[in-house]
């Protein structure tokens, strides 16, 4: 181990103050192992390493995925869009989604790909969106390969139960499987003014095709910008349906796909939950076709991809505490 090297390093770093970063000059990769092991074992952090330097953060950085609750953090969820078709076309779909829409269906077989290279990398809860998933005649087989592994959440308008898509629903799993119906308000004129006439109807009708089959059920609002106070009238019809805590969300709109207004999400802003198209993986499933979300366009393997979005996430946050306290504002 060279002498100068290590008494330039603590020179270096224990004259900057806690909290800030110093760019310490590394030739060869010997170097820089030399460097992260004098900070492992000086309460100092590697920040990143560099083609001719090593930047070093005077202190200890705690991971940032680590300081999240475990449900939140990157992987624990992965979202699958299985499908973009939609029966609707809800004018602020954050996904563009309509009858029109190219499907973009992920195979079934590589559906079941995913799920089993999900598992492998520790996965614990699985979310299938679309477009309308059950537009998909094989969703059923989807469902259950998926319930067999993980807990599965499918998202849904609940409008297309009807012949045969009502009879494989009806012999669908109940266990491990809920169905999470969108409904945004409790009387017609809010939820049929962004999703279609009559879409209402249908969804209450489907909410209730669901409680009677024994699923459980979970409802989900949408708020866009004119919602004014229906969270409440909301709440309340949600105790009426004698949903609990945890089988109600209510979110206000992105500024997403269809949406020309709501709130502005980036890769900075928003905690990723991994989210798998057709065209890749995505930061989050509010922004599955914004080309700024994009993290790869492949998958495969699942753990890469998981990798390189928790790496990214530990960069954002790490950066912006080192901003925040190079830059304190009181
Ligand atoms: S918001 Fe949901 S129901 Fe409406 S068009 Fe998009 S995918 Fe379909």
């Amino acid at each position: 181990m060279s002498s100068k090297l290590m008494l330039d390093l603590v020179d270096a770093v224990s004259s900057a103050p806690v909290g800030t970063v110093v760019a310490f000059p590394v030739d060869t990769a010997a170097e820089v192992d030399i460097v992260r092991r004098w900070c492992d074992a000086t309460g100092n952090s590697v920040l990143s390493v560099l083609d001719t330097a090593i930047e070093v953060f005077r202190g200890r950085i705690t991971d940032p995925i680590e300081a999240l609750p475990v449900e939140r953090r990157p992987g624990y969820r992965l979202w699958v869009y299985t499908n973009f078709h939609c029966n609707l076309s809800c004018d602020y779909c954050c996904v563009e989604s309509s009858p029109k829409a190219d499907p973009r269906v992920i195979p079934l077989g590589e559906f079941r790909d995913l799920v089993g290279e999900a598992v492998d990398s520790g996965v614990q809860e699985l979310y299938i969106t679309g477009g309308e998933p059950f537009m998909l005649l094989d969703l059923d087989e989807r469902l259950v390969a998926a319930t067999a592994f993980l807990p599965t959440t499918v998202l849904t308008n609940a409008m297309v139960w009807r012949g045969d898509r009502l009879r494989r629903l009806e012999a669908l799993p109940r266990q491990g499987l809920t169905l999470q119906i969108s409904l945004d308000s409790p009387t017609s004129e809010l939820h049929d003014r962004h999703r279609g006439a009559g879409s209402f109807a249908r969804a209450i009708e489907g909410v209730h095709t669901a409680i009677d089959l024994g699923f459980r059920v979970r409802v989900a609002a949408t708020l866009g910008t004119d919602a004014g106070n229906a969270e409440a009238e909301l709440q309340q019809f949600f105790d009426e349906l004698g949903l609990q805590e945890d089988q109600r969300v209510v979110r206000r709109v992105a500024r997403q796909g269809s949406a020309n207004a709501g709130l502005t999400v980036s890769r900075t802003s928003l905690i990723p939950e991994v989210c798998v198209t057709a065209e890749g993986v995505y930061w989050h499933p509010v922004a599955a076709i914004d080309p700024d979300m994009l993290v790869t366009k492949h998958w495969r393997p699942f753990a890469a991809a998981l990798s390189a979005m928790r790496d990214e996430y530990r960069q954002y946050r790490i950066a912006g505490d080192v901003l925040a306290s190079a830059f304190p504002c009181a």
